[in-house]
């Protein structure tokens, strides 16, 4: 079995962590975990959870943590994410979880914490332009539509404005990031942990520049340039 990264992606929302996750998963062949998508699938059942998260995620606030990391620590106690590595995208998102990760893993085990930076006038263009299928969560926008309006290249699923992309919602989630996760990034940095990613550009350019960046954190000697 191949063994690969453990790896954290954080970033404002709209910085392109969710297309990027995407890709990076493919590249490394490791499984992708977003707390984003598994809670906007929980949000769909018709039960009491489903109504609770879907008004928060309505409002663009947080879920509250001990939520969060329950579903996290299921997802990470199947076997795949020590066997084969993981990308975690959207958790951890605050000081609280980024503890609860960090007793949920080995010592020392993760690889690289990546800031995935993009300004705010930036992120919230995006975020208003953006679209995504409702089923497999496919993420469109200006520089990909899908080829029949309104449905999903890849599952045939409707394509729609995610509800917490309005305006209000958007700065809500923008203004908690700086609050909440912000620190986040300064605890990993001080570990020595993060490394940051300019998220402007073309998707192409900016895989490009995260795969580079992986890389050079998994296998720092074989990244260097031979010099022959
Ligand atoms: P995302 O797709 O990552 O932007 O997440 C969408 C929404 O899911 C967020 O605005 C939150 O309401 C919720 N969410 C996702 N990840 C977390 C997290 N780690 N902690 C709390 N809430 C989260």
């Amino acid at each position: 079995m191949r063994k690969g990264p453990k790896l954290v992606i954080v970033g404002k929302q709209g910085a392109g962590k969710g297309t990027q996750c995407v890709r990076l998963a493919r590249h490394f062949v490791i499984p992708h975990i977003s707390t984003g998508d598994m809670f906007r699938s929980a949000q769909r059942a018709d039960s009491e959870l489903g109504a609770k998260l879907r008004l928060i995620l309505e409002a663009g606030e947080l879920v509250p943590d001990e939520l969060t990391v329950s579903i996290v620590a299921e997802r990470m106690a199947q076997d795949d994410t020590a066997a084969r590595g993981f990308i975690l995208d959207g958790f951890p998102r605050t000081p609280a979880q980024a503890k609860s990760l960090d007793d949920l893993l080995a010592p020392n085990s993760l690889d690289l914490v990546i800031d995935l930076q993009l300004s705010t006038e930036l992120a919230t263009e995006r975020l208003c332009s953006r679209r995504v299928c409702r089923d497999c969560q496919s993420i469109y926008g200006p520089s990909r539509m899908p080829a029949v309006p309104g449905t999903c290249d890849d599952c045939g699923g409707s394509v729609i404005q995610r509800a917490d992309d309005t305006e209000e919602a958007i700065r809500r989630r923008l203004s908690l990031y700086e609050s909440q996760t912000a620190p986040v990034l300064e605890w990993y940095r001080s570990q020595g942990l993060l490394v940051e990613v300019d998220g402007d550009g073309s998707t192409d350019d900016v895989t490009t520049r995260l795969v580079h960046a992986i890389d050079a954190a998994i296998s720092p000697v074989s990244a260097e340039p031979s010099g022959k």
